[in-house]
């Protein structure tokens, strides 16, 4: 069985949190191409007020798993430890092995907090569990000296903690068993590794000397489309740095329009490996946001943060990004080693320019196997007791004698009102690109923006000025460029909200001769003809869709109003 643990907090981007990581999608196909039986429990994604350690135990006795497999975080440690205690109570036999960054980085600290832990495994995991697994099978055991030979783990032995070395690393990407074989997931990812050393990132120090590593355009896409043809129709592709390799990105877009699959995905990228013609195959590929690592406008904060990026580099990549209706989206990281009012103050400036239409304002936190954290280790700022406490992650602002909360607070503050007082400017300062093939995903681009503003995150925003009015902006102009089913929607909402059911009514007419039989613009439509009391009008837009019990309220009420007088 493996587990995703709950985190300490709840997470305001649940949907994100929730999410179960692709490395436990790739160990659970390969133990089932190996003939196990394997269940994945997701206890991040619990409705708020279960207890995960209730849920976890009385399914385990159920289940009566041999070995349990917990994908452990710096923000999940906590209930992982509780996990594994409560799995030794009620299940003495099954063997609890740990995996993922923080037994990586703490396997001392956390066999030390848990002697109930059998096992961690350390960095890549596939073919280190694969091991143990026979093992266990073999031997019913793996304690010892049955598992030394192993690589890539480390347990107790005779009151010593035993590591056995970096783990054998898979070289062949390819050679992996695809998860889809087995599961149907969202979150996928090309390559392991990143050419970056940022300062506050794990990721260098977990993929280590391992080196960059691909899998080939053509056994991704076969992931993408074994997914989609599961119904998955979006993916978040997580690699680090997903257009590192920018001819294997095109041969990828290629395979997927070739494909002609309705598709959309987000990715991950940095400023400085982005080009024109890249971003036209992206979007056409169905591209609609990639995010951006700026993390500081000031010359000095990015130097302690190790991103040697440059303004002009930001920019120029969320221009281009912008002009091919691919949405920008900034990360940015507060209370740094240096940050003051000045440095807010040039990321600021810098947000100003880079215009992006979506912003993640990250407080900068420290946790094992980033560099900072060794130093703070190393200069005896911090030691590992730390993580005794119930916290998810360290704040850096706690080891920095220049800094304290309200100040950081006040930057972040700061930051978020300097995004939110712009963000109309920044929507009305999109500039396109004139490629006349791009015209439809340039509507679709502007169309799904507005909606963020007429329906979704934006809308219900106190900072941000007359929302509607920048998606009646947004909407007009998608239509513009080409019609768009979503566009006539979200305008035709746009009227009903402000009562203007004839104009509503009109504008779903010239949708609905454009997009016969298109469900969410006949519901509307059909909703715009109820509010004017129209009923034996809206009758057929729900009937057309009686299959959907989603349309038997609607349907009702026009039959008993048709009838009333
Ligand atoms: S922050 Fe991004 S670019 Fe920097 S090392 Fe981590 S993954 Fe690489």
């Amino acid at each position: 069985m493996f587990v995703n643990p709950a985190c300490l907090d709840p997470r305001i981007m649940g949907r994100d949190a929730g999410v179960i990581p692709i490395g436990v999608y790739y160990m659970a196909a390969l133990l089932m191409e190996n003939e196990c039986d394997v269940r994945i429990l997701n206890l991040a994604a619990l409705a708020p007020g279960k207890d995960p350690v209730q849920i976890f135990g009385a399914l385990i006795e159920k289940e009566k798993p041999d070995l349990i497999g917990f994908s452990v975080t710096n923000p999940n440690r906590i209930n992982a430890l509780a996990c594994a205690r409560a799995a030794r109570k009620r299940l003495p036999q099954t063997c609890i092995v740990f995996g993922g960054p923080a037994p990586t980085f703490m396997a001392s600290y956390l066999l030390k907090a848990c002697p109930e832990i059998d096992i961690l495994v350390q960095g890549e995991g596939e073919s280190t569990l694969l091991s143990l697994v026979k093992v266990l099978a073999e031997t019913g055991s793996v304690k010892g000296a049955s598992v030394r030979n192993i690589r890539g783990i480390a347990f107790w032995e005779d009151g010593k903690i035993i590591e056995t070395g970096p783990a054998q690393v898979v070289q062949d990407l390819d050679s992996l068993v695809h998860p889809s074989t087995y599961f149907a997931f969202e979150h996928l990812s090309m390559s392991r590794g990143c050419p970056g050393k940022c300062t506050f990132c794990g990721s260098p120090k977990f993929w280590g000397k391992s080196g960059i590593r691909f899998h080939s355009p053509l056994w991704f896409v076969t992931e993408i489309l074994a997914l989609a043809k599961k119904g998955i129709t979006h993916f978040y592709i997580s690699d680090d740095t997903f257009t590192m390799d920018r001819e294997r990105v095109i041969e990828v877009c290629r395979l997927i329009i070739s494909a002609d699959i309705p598709i959309t995905w987000n990715a991950i990228s940095r400023v400085d490996y982005i080009d024109r013609e890249l971003l036209s195959w992206m979007r056409r590929a169905g591209c609609i946001q990639i995010s951006f690592g700026v993390e500081s406008g000031s010359k000095k904060i990015k130097k302690n943060l190790g991103k040697p990026i440059s303004d002009e580099q930001c920019i120029r990549a969320f221009s281009l990004t912008r002009s091919h209706g691919i949405l920008p989206r900034a990360y940015f990281i507060y209370g740094s080693p240096g940050e003051t009012h000045k440095t807010i103050r040039e990321s600021c400036n810098l947000m100003l320019a880079l215009k992006p239409l979506a912003t993640v304002f990250y407080l900068l936190v420290i946790f094992p196997g980033t560099h900072l954290y060794g130093r703070a280790l190393a200069k005896g700022q911090v030691t590992d007791g730390v993580w005794d406490q119930k916290i998810e992650d360290l704040p850096w602002f706690e080891l920095d004698d220049t800094l304290d909360f309200s100040r950081v607070k006040s930057f972040g503050d700061t930051l978020r009102e300097a995004f939110f007082d712009n963000i109309a400017h920044f929507v009305h300062d999109i500039d396109l690109v004139e490629e006349k093939e791009l015209y439809p995903f340039h509507a679709d681009f502007l169309s799904r923006l507005a909606m963020t503003f007429s329906h979704g995150e934006y809308a219900k925003n106190p900072r941000i000025k007359d929302p509607a009015k920048i998606a009646e902006h947004l909407f007009t102009r998608a239509l513009s460029y080409s019609p768009c089913p979503r566009a006539f929607l979200g305008m035709a909402m746009l009227f009903q909200q402000q009562k203007k059911f004839n104009r509503a009514a009109a504008l779903l007419t010239k949708g609905l001769s454009l997009f016969p039989g298109n469900k969410e613009l006949s519901v509307c439509m059909g909703v715009a003809l109820m509010n004017q009391a129209k009923f034996k009008d809206a009758l057929p837009f729900f009937t057309l869709f009686k299959d959907d019990p989603g349309m038997d309220p609607y349907i009702t009420i026009c039959n008993t109003r048709e009838q009333t007088p």
